[in-house]
């Protein structure tokens, strides 16, 4: 079965509306290679601005965050239902900035993951290993460690699209080779598989993060397991378009 490419712009914390139309505009007028999907989340203030002026129906716009809780006393907090009612489909949940300057764990993850799915979003979940755990040769138990925290939560993943990114190669310009990312990602499809059945783990697409850009992102074409990326700062700039033909 063909998964469908997949490749999200994580905007961070930057754009103005200005900026924002420019990446926009230069989305709707480029040639993108059809059987892409292409998400574009930018910072919650900008969503319902940005939904309205994409113009292809394969590019739609995600949030970069969410609370794990519907409307009420939670001041400085964004809903599922007011990301959903501007027109986002989809949220990042788990993102390492997240997780290291927020304080976000594991299971408030899957508990947002859980919440978000339960009301009807796409979750792009980010996983990966700082350069610590890395060196300390633990890559693997820690993907699985934070997969598992979502899979006791999460029974239907159709709606999951899973996110690996190293958290040394994200911002540093130092991407995971494509054969280290295809090997994880091959590891993380077996791991689904084994706790959520072959045909959950073959559905599921997995996305590189982490440095990716223009440049490079053709070099991971051929790895089977890469279904896509999760671009930070190139999603900003005119090379965010060869990325989402790099398949091509
Ligand atoms: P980067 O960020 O592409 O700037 O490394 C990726 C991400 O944080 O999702």
């Amino acid at each position: 079965m063909a998964r469908t490419f997949f490749v999200g712009g994580n905007f961070k914390l930057n754009g103005t509306k200005q900026s924002i139309k420019e990446i926009v505009d230069r989305i709707n007028e480029a040639s993108l290679a059809n059987d892409v999907e292409v998400v574009l989340c930018p910072p919650a203030p900008y969503l319902d601005y940005a939904a309205g002026l994409v113009a292809k129906s394969q590019v739609t716009v995600g949030a970069q965050n969410a609370y794990v809780k519907g409307a009420g006393a939670y001041t400085g907090e964004n809903s599922v239902e007011q990301i959903k009612d501007v027109g986002a489909k989809w949220v990042i949940l788990g993102h390492s900035e997240r997780r290291t300057l927020f304080g976000e764990d594991d299971k408030l993850v899957a508990e947002k993951t859980k919440f978000a799915l339960d009301q009807g979003l796409g979750v792009i979940l980010c996983i990966g290993e700082t350069l610590e755990e890395k060196k300390a040769g633990t890559t693997l138990k820690v993907v699985e460690t934070q997969l598992t925290a979502v899979i006791d939560q999460v029974k239907d993943w159709s709606n999951v699209v899973v996110a690996y990114e190293p958290v040394w190669a994200i911002g540093t310009g130092l991407a995971a080779t494509p054969e280290d990312a295809q090997d994880i990602h091959a590891h993380i499809r077996e791991f689904l598989s084994a706790k959520l059945g072959a045909d959950v783990a073959e559905k599921t697409r997995i996305l590189y993060g982490g440095s990716a850009n223009g440049k490079n992102a053709v070099t991971f074409k051929d790895k089977k397991d890469v279904d896509g990326f999760l671009v930070g700062g190139a999603s900003l700039k005119p090379e965010f378009v060869d990325i989402v033909n790099s398949r091509n």
